[in-house]
C-alpha cells in the first residue's frame, strides 16, 4: 500500500468511526419541551393525524415525513468496485448516499440493507415496506438480479424507484455526451459509438444515447468475449438488444474510425495506437472505476483533440452521480411523482447540458482551485458543488413529471417553487 492510500485509509476509518460511529442520525422537527408536545407528539394528540391519513391515505403526506424520505435499499451484492460483500459491509455505502441525498437535496433517507440475493424476497420485502417512503433508491445490486428488481418494483408501486447504478451513470454521461458531440460539431444520430462494458451500466446508458437519438446500427458493444455480436450462441435478452451484425471482434476493430468511446468496464484496456485509429475531436469516457480504460494522462497526451471524461475527481469531467439523484427525486418527490419515467429522466440530462453552458459562478472556480471553468473541452458538465444544481435540476424533473402525467400533485408558481429549493 503506498503512503498516499495509507493515509486516506487511516482517515476514513477514524472519519466514520468518530465523534459516533456511522454518518447519520435522526433529529426531531417538532417542539418537545413539556407536557402538552408530549402529549401532541404522540398519545393521545398522535391520534388524530392517524384518523385523518386512514379516511383518506393521501393526507399521509400532509402529516408524516413521507414526502421527504427515500429508502436506499442494498443487498450489498454490487458495492462500488468491491463486488459482493454483504450487507453488512455495504452499509456505509448506503449511509454515504443519505449524507449526500440531505446535503445536496434535503431530503431525509433511511438506508436499508437486506440479507438476501432471492429476487422474490428482495422485491416482496420493499414492496412491504414502501408505504413508509416517498421514493426508492436502489443501489448496489448486482446485474442481472437488478434488472428485474427495478422493473418490477417500477411497476408494482406507485412511488418513484431508481436503481442509481444504472439511470444515473446513464443521466450524468448523456449530458456530457451532448455537450461533447457540440463541441466536436457532431450529431448523435451519425456517430459511430463503441461501448466497452455490457453490464448495467453499459446497457442503461446506451439505451438513454439511443433515446436521444443514437443507432442501434452505429453502436457496438462489448463484453470480456469481445464484440457481441448477433450471431454469437447464448446471449442474454439485454445483450442480445445491443448485439451488431458487423464481422468484428476485436476492440481494436471496434475503435477504427469510431467517434465515441464509452467505457464501463475494465482499467486499462485502451491502448494509444486505438485512440490513434478513431475518427477526428475522439470523444473518450473512460469510466471504469477507480482506474479508467486509459489513463487520462496517457490519453491526453495522445490525442490534443480528444475530449475525455471519466469516474475520478482528480481530473477534468467527471462523471459523478451526485449530479443526478438528489435532484431528480427531489423534483419527483414535490410533484409525489408516481415514477421516475424516461421523460423526467431527459429533461435532467438536458438541464445538465445546459448548465455547463451557463457563465460558471466565482464560487464554484473557488470550490475547485479553477480560475475560470468555461464550457469546452474540459469542462462539458457541471461541477458537483455548483449552487444552481438545486434550483436548476429539480424544477426540470417536476415539470417534465408533469407533463408526462405522473405527477399527482403540482406546482404552479414555478418562480416560487426554485426560490424555495434555494433555501
Ligand atoms: P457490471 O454489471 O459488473 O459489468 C461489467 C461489464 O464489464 C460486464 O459486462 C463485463 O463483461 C465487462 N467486461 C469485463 N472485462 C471486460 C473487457 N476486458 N472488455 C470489455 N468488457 C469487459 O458492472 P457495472 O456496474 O456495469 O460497472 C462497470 C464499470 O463501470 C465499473 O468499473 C464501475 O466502477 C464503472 N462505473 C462508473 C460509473 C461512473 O463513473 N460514474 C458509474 C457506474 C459504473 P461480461 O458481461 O462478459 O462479464
Ligand atoms: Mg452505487
Amino acid at each position: 500500500m503506498t503512503k498516499k492510500n495509507s493515509k486516506l485509509r487511516r482517515e476514513a476509518l477514524v472519519y466514520h468511526a468518530k465523534p459516533q460511529p456511522g454518518k447519520i442520525k435522526i433529529v426531531p422537527t417538532k417542539k418537545y419541551a413539556t407536557q402538552r408536545d408530549l402529549a401532541l407528539a404522540y398519545s393521545p394528540g398522535v391520534a388524530e393525524p392517524c384518523l385523518e391519513i386512514a379516511k383518506d391515505v393521501s393526507n399521509v403526506y400532509k402529516y408524516t415525513s413521507k414526502g421527504n424520505l427515500v429508502a436506499v435499499i442494498s443487498n450489498g451484492t454490487a458495492v462500488l468496485g468491491l463486488g459482493d460483500i454483504g450487507p453488512e459491509a455495504g452499509k456505509p455505502v448506503m449511509e454515504g448516499k443519505g449524507l449526500l441525498f440531505k446535503i445536496f437535496a434535503d431530503i431525509d433517507v433511511f438506508d436499508i440493507e437486506l440479507d438476501t440475493k432471492n429476487v422474490e424476497t428482495f422485491i416482496e420485502t420493499v414492496k412491504t415496506i414502501a408505504p413508509t417512503f416517498g421514493g426508492i433508491n436502489l443501489e448496489d445490486i448486482k446485474a442481472p438480479e437488478a434488472f428485474e428488481i427495478e422493473r418490477r418494483l417500477k411497476e408494482e408501486l406507485d412511488i418513484p424507484v431508481m436503481h442509481d447504478d444504472q439511470h444515473g451513470t446513464a443521466i450524468i454521461s448523456a449530458a456530457a455526451l451532448l455537450n461533447a458531440l457540440e463541441i466536436a460539431g457532431k450529431k448523435i444520430g451519425e456517430v459511430k459509438i463503441v461501448v466497452s462494458g455490457a453490464g448495467a451500466a453499459a446497457v442503461s446508458c446506451t439505451r438513454l444515447y439511443k433515446a436521444f437519438g443514437a443507432r442501434g446500427e452505429n453502436i457496438a458493444m462489448l463484453d470480456s468475449k469481445g464484440v457481441i455480436r448477433r450471431d454469437r450462441e447464448g446471449l442474454s435478452k439485454e445483450k442480445l438488444e445491443f448485439a451488431t451484425e458487423r464481422k468484428i471482434d476485436t476492440l481494436e476493430e471496434a475503435m477504427e474510425g469510431a467517434d465515441v468511446f464509452i467505457g464501463l468496464s475494465i482499467a486499462d484496456i485502451v491502448s494509444p495506437e486505438m485512440l490513434l485509429s478513431m475518427a477526428e475531436n475522439p470523444i473518450v469516457f473512460a469510466m471504469a472505476n477507480p482506474d479508467p480504460e486509459i489513463d487520462y494522462n496517457l490519453a491526453v497526451s495522445t490525442r490534443k483533440d480528444i475530449i475525455m471524461a471519466t469516474g475520478r475527481s482528480d481530473h477534468p469531467n467527471q462523471v459523478n452521480n451526485v449530479l443526478g439523484f438528489p435532484f431528480i427525486f427531489r423534483g419527483a418527490l414535490d410533484v409525489r411523482a408516481t415514477k421516475i419515467n424516461e421523460e423526467m429522466k431527459m429533461a435532467a440530462v438536458k438541464a445538465l447540458a445546459d448548465l455547463a453552458k451557463q457563465t460558471v459562478p466565482e464560487q464554484v472556480n473557488i470550490a475547485y482551485g479553477e480560475t475560470k471553468l468555461n464550457f469546452g473541452r474540459e469542462y462539458i458538465i457541471p461541477k458537483p458543488f455548483d449552487p444552481r444544481l438545486i434550483s436548476c435540476v429539480p424544477p426540470a424533473v417536476a415539470r417534465a413529471a408533469m407533463d408526462s402525467g405522473v405527477a399527482t400533485a403540482s406546482i404552479d408558481d414555478w418562480d416560487k417553487y426554485e426560490e424555495e429549493l434555494l433555501h
